[in-house]
């Protein structure tokens, strides 16, 4: 249920006071430290302002450790920044901040968010609290470990792949992506800026409109950001369903997973399927579908390390000076930078060399062009796709380390949103004890109201969920 509505009214009500709010979420989070979701506690902010008018006044929310919070340190997930003191706020937070809500917990993430697994961290592993052998996924690990175990009633993550919605598919929580350049990226620390957006983690379809009210808007300091009418998310949530909702399935992609997982999921569309919404198979080329994980890897990892050609040591970060420019950079990338980083940087330099640039670079944006025409085609038919959230349960942290565990088609399907800037939902589908897997719901661009319309009216059939 809406924990944003409920502790609003106990606000309101003098139940609770927002700095008692505020206490309990630092209490909460030192109770479990052992879990490693956060970095720094956001000490004594004031930025926000007191605005009765809002839902959010006075709420907590947890913010992953790439947006800037001012006077607070903003580490990336990196060594490199680990003293690093954010001059100013974020876009979200700003907007935020209008509203009243108070940033608390900056959350663990891999590092930049290059990375799909909690354990890439200069600060550590961040832990599944419900299975503690598990992943929890990435990268917005910590955001969503704070959602997930109540600390707090949202949190903010970046999703260039599916970094909030695979979190959220191995939690049991929801996780929303939406329409590209509807939250501004302004503040925020790029991983690969064509496939970077902004979302939010909840338990609530509900929480996830409230908050998508404050945040998705104009900001003219990200030339990316798209000028939008105001939304009313939350208001029409409840809109009656207007005549069939057409959802289609990729059922191909299915037979990619373990039969277990992909029957839980065909039981859940079933459950699903009634006299306003229809959902039916369809195939999609599996060979476009194996080409999304190497077109992925070639442009995020290509256009990440253009974006962080800036760490050079001098102007800002770990400062260790050596005694010309060549050595200071090559000390401070190689002192300070995380395994998988580098690894990443390393194939991101090799596809952006003059020689590779047009075989490798240039051909996957043409590669990922054709993906995207691909899904545009099935819009024309339906209104949505739906597919599970993961291909199956959260891996072990030795599946990881020993490699064994590779992402399938499925788990790459939900980078379709990212390539092409669509809005993708993960709602929780169904739980077996500690393990969680979710549900994905991907809308066509700027179709984002739909979705969360639909998205309430899923969760409600699936989790009693509103
Ligand atoms: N699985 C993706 C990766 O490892 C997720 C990254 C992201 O969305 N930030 O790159």
């Amino acid at each position: 249920m809406s924990k944003i509505i409920n502790l609003n009214k106990k606000i309101n009500n003098q139940e609770i006071t927002s700095q008692e709010l505020i206490n309990q979420t630092l209490k909460t989070l030192e109770s479990n430290k052992n879990l490693n979701a956060y970095i720094n506690i956001v000490n004594k902010y004031s930025n926000n302002k007191n605005n009765k008018t809002s839902l959010l006044n006075g709420i907590p929310y947890a913010i992953k450790d790439n947006i800037n919070v001012q006077n607070t340190i903003t580490t990336g997930g990196s060594l490199f920044f680990k003293d690093y003191i954010s001059p100013y706020d974020a876009h979200v937070v700003e907007l935020l901040n209008q509203a009243g809500a108070i940033p608390v917990a900056k959350a663990n993430l891999d590092e930049f968010g290059l990375g799909g697994t909690g354990t890439f961290s200069g600060f550590g592993h961040v832990v599944n609290p419900f299975f503690k052998e598990r992943i929890t996924s990435g990268s917005s690990s910590g955001s969503a470990v704070l959602v997930a175990n109540d600390t707090v009633p949202f949190a903010l993550g970046t999703d260039t792949g599916d970094s909030i919605r695979k979190p959220a598919s191995y939690l049991g929580i929801i996780g929303y992506k939406p329409s590209y350049g509807y939250i501004s990226r302004f503040g925020v620390f790029p991983y690969s800026p064509s496939l970077d957006h902004v979302g939010i983690l909840t338990k609530s379809v509900t929480d996830v409109a409230i908050v998508a009210d404050c945040i998705c808007k104009h900001d003219e300091q990200d030339f990316t950001s798209q000028i939008q009418e105001k939304h009313n998310f939350y208001k029409s949530l409840n809109d009656p369903i207007k005549g069939i909702v057409k959802i289609c399935y990729l059922e191909n992609i299915l037979d990619f997973m373990p039969s277990e997982n992909k029957n839980i999921f065909l039981d859940s569309i079933k459950k699903i399927e009634g006299n306003k919404i229809k959902i039916r198979p369809i195939n999609f080329p599996v060979e476009l579908i194996q080409a999304i994980a190497p077109v992925y890897k070639i442009i995020s990892y290509s256009e990440a390390v253009s974006c962080y050609q800036n760490i050079t040591g001098i102007p800002f970060g770990q400062k260790d000076i050596k005694q010309n420019f060549q050595e200071t950079i090559s000390h401070t990338r190689s002192k300070y930078f995380g395994k998988e980083l580098k690894r990443r940087f390393v194939f991101g330099s090799y596809c952006t060399l003059v020689e590779n640039y047009d075989d490798l670079f240039v051909s996957s944006k043409k590669i990922r062009r054709l993906i995207v025409e691909k899904a545009k085609e099935i819009f024309k038919e339906y209104d949505f796709v739906i597919m599970p959230g993961s291909s199956t349960w959260a891996p072990t942290k030795t599946d990881v380390e020993t490699k064994k565990y590779n992402d399938t088609l499925i788990d790459d399907y939900l980078q379709i949103a990212n390539f092409s800037g669509y809005p993708s939902i993960t709602l929780p589908m169904y739980k077996n004890n500690n393990n969680f897997i979710g549900i994905n719901l991907m809308g066509y661009m700027n179709n984002d109201k739909q979705l969360l319309t639909i998205a309430k009216h899923i969760n409600y059939i699936l989790n009693n969920g509103d």
